[in-house]
């Protein structure tokens, strides 16, 4: 298991170990609810984590990783009326609840 990706919201971790998925990099998400406890840990223990399971998949997932990036850059997020989270600007729904944005 190797460490491939730290997300500043669990929207992000979601958004791309799914995509990792798609590309058959096996991934997961980690420390997703942990955020209530930033504060009495560092940021970087606390923050959502994305792990993928085959170390020789990581020169991929960080190619992939960037162009990730490059879709956020150009899109920001929305927030979600109903339940208060973020979702990436170019959702029609909420990934949280599902409700239209
Ligand atoms: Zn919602």
């Amino acid at each position: 298991m190797l460490r491939i990706y730290t997300a500043r919201a669990r929207y992000d971790a979601w958004l791309v170990a799914d995509r990792l998925n798609q590309a058959g990099i096996r991934a997961h998400v980690f420390n997703q609810h942990a955020q209530s406890i930033v504060g009495d840990v560092p940021p970087d223990v606390a923050q959502p984590q994305v792990w993928i399971e085959r170390a020789q998949d990581e020169e991929r997932a960080r190619l992939l990783l960037a162009r990730l990036d490059e879709e956020a850059a150009r899109g920001g997020s929305a927030q979600c009326a109903k339940c208060g989270e973020e979702s990436p600007a170019n959702f029609d729904l909420c990934w949280n609840c599902g409700a239209p944005l």
